[in-house]
């Protein structure tokens, strides 16, 4: 393999859940694979969620049987979590904004780009926890517009 394959763009990276109840199409817009995004809090750590999104990165999002789309909110109960309610993989997190959905992926759900091989970095947003203003404000930077079908 030339060293131009090695540093091509991921482009289109296609995942979802494990029954295929949840898919998605998520447009890398970068040459560098994504950096996915630890993150320490209760929930996350227990689902192992590795997340990542990139403002200019648009996501797609068809659930085939809505009825069986659970979308779990704590905390600041501004983003919905949201896992297959047949096989139980937690897919995406989505926050509702005026003009529209933003979402983070869990990249252990990428089917045709190995998580394994992208850079991590751990993240603690627990300073965020009495400041939602800031929360909503760094989604909105960070964070990847969202299309659903259905919406
Ligand atoms: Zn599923």
């Amino acid at each position: 393999m030339c060293p131009a394959d090695v540093a091509a763009a991921p482009g289109t990276i296609f995942g979802g859940c494990h029954c295929g109840n949840l898919r998605y199409t998520f447009a890398w817009p970068l040459p560098e694979a994504p950096t996915l995004r630890v993150c320490g809090c209760d929930y996350c750590t227990r689902h192992g969620a590795a997340w990542t999104s990139h403002p200019e990165a648009r996501l797609n999002l068809v659930v085939q049987t809505p009825g069986q789309l659970i979308a779990y909110r704590f905390g600041s109960a501004t983003a919905d979590f949201l896992a297959c309610g047949c096989c139980g993989i937690l897919t995406l997190a989505a926050c509702a904004f005026e003009d529209g959905e933003r979402a983070v992926v869990n990249a252990n759900t990428f089917d045709s780009l190995d998580a394994a091989t992208c850079p991590r970095i751990a993240t603690d947003f627990d300073a965020e926890a009495n400041d939602t203003a800031a929360r909503l404000a760094r989604r909105r930077r960070n964070w990847s517009p969202l299309a659903r079908t259905p919406r």
